[in-house]
């Protein structure tokens, strides 16, 4: 949201949305002096080097490498899609709601696969959900104001999500918590400790959060627990805490969600879960996003798919885990769109080799691994810096993200409206 003190030279921000991860934080205030950002208060490291993003920007078109106009470029990019029999849509995590409707209409019109890059780690819980598997859930703004037991497992917001802690779960005053911090218990869950005020650490090998969820389970059903028996004493405090509380939350993470024995640590914890929630407890799970607006791509695949990411536009088989999202279907697309995300650098060697034998668009502010191996290359505005749009923050509440400056180039948004008339021509 814009404030008024705007004179031709300087306009100041009282609450502008941050644009780098899923917490959204909105209170962000900014000053801007002749299209400058001169000023930046409530905005951890990462929010200051996404609003001041000079490095690394992908400074103009490119098509086989090589420097191109926005209009060839595009017109090569509309060339391979209207040749490609199934196009894989894919990324869309980095980018605004409306740019994200977009690319679902190409998707839609070229009878491809859209897949968001949610799908690589959330994967195994939604699998999870699909086999009917327990999940509680809540909006943050309930969670500050409730809960008094925070855990946080296989995650470290410290070094993701540095102002988590501060805007939502640890320190803030809350109904049930007037006093922040002292009226809260904070248990970490980790293969590291991170680096945050609590009162417990369980440290964990890699894998072995469900034999510590399982235990945690057994303890408060009082049945025989037996698998953690050096731990059990500690386990036995942490079960009662957790029985104290009235209301709880437990944010899981990619050490959870995508680390060793994954699949068995969510089932054991949404178990967990299940088993505080009948006891009479409200606990809530909430697995923490990354990117700052994965959550809307999801929202919008459920709301027009009815599936969270991997839809195949292709066959009557639209969403199947492992089938239908990237790590699946690689072999089966004949060329890729892809908004805001670097597969080179995250997928494995493989996968990578399979996108090296398939023509790639790529739209993003930044050089990636992934451009220079693009037959086209498209630099666009970063959102909620250089242009507007929606995004959901981690919980699903959209917020709308502010044009603080002026730029060169044009949304993402813009670019693929550009390619999707092309298509049609
Ligand atoms: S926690 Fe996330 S949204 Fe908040 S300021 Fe830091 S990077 Fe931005």
């Amino acid at each position: 949201m814009r404030d008024a003190t705007e004179g031709n030279t300087e306009r100041i921000y009282n609450a502008a949305v941050c644009p780098f991860c899923a917490c959204l934080c909105d209170d962000v205030v900014i000053r801007v002096r002749n299209n400058e950002i001169e000023e930046l208060r409530n905005v951890c490291r990462f929010g200051v080097a996404k609003f001041r993003s000079h490095q690394g920007r992908l400074k103009r078109p490119t098509v086989d490498g090589k420097p191109a106009n926005y209009e060839d470029a595009i017109a090569r990019a509309v060339d391979i899609l209207k040749g490609a029999s199934k196009p894989l849509i894919y990324g869309l995590s980095n980018s605004s709601y409306e740019a994200q409707q977009v690319a679902l209409r190409i998707a839609k019109y070229k009878r491809g696969v859209i897949d968001v890059s949610e799908s690589i780690c959330h994967n195994l819980l939604y699998a999870a959900l699909k086999a009917h598997y327990p999940f509680y859930y809540a909006l943050l703004d309930e969670i500050r104001d409730k809960a008094t037991v925070i855990v946080y497992w296989g995650s470290n917001p410290v070094v993701s999500h540095p102002r988590h802690l501060a805007r939502y779960s640890v320190y803030p005053a809350g109904r049930y918590a007037m006093k922040g911090v002292t009226d809260r218990t904070i248990i970490a869950i980790d293969v590291i400790e991170p680096g945050f005020k609590k009162q417990w650490f369980v440290q964990v090998k890699p894998g072995e959060d469900a034999m510590i969820a399982n235990t945690l389970t057994q303890l408060l059903k009082g049945e025989p627990a037996g698998e953690c028996n050096q731990r059990i004493t500690e386990l036995r405090d942490i079960a009662d805490k957790l029985r104290s509380a009235m209301y709880g939350v437990i944010f899981i993470g990619l050490g959870v969600l995508a680390g060793a024995n994954a699949d068995e640590n969510i089932k054991a914890i949404l178990t967990l879960v299940d088993t505080l929630n009948k006891t009479g407890r409200r606990y809530v799970i909430f697995p923490m996003k990354g990117h700052y607006n994965v959550m809307g791509a999801v929202l919008l695949l459920m709301r027009e798919t009815g599936y969270p990411f991997g839809v195949d536009f292709s066959s009557d088989k639209r969403f199947e885990p492992g089938k239908t999202t990237v790590m699946g279907v690689l072999k089966e697309v004949d060329a890729a769109l892809i908004v805001g995300a670097d597969p080179v650098a995250s997928l494995p060697a493989a996968k990578v080799r399979d996108l090296l034998d398939i023509p790639l668009i790529v739209l993003d502010p930044f050089e990636s691994p992934t451009m220079s191996i693009a037959s086209v290359a498209l630099p666009v505005a970063i959102t909620g810096v250089e242009s507007e749009g929606i995004a959901y923050r981690m919980d699903g509440l959209p917020l709308k993200l502010d044009k603080i400056i002026n730029s060169e180039y044009p949304s993402d948004k813009a670019l693929l409206e550009q390619i999707y008339e092309g298509l049609q021509q």
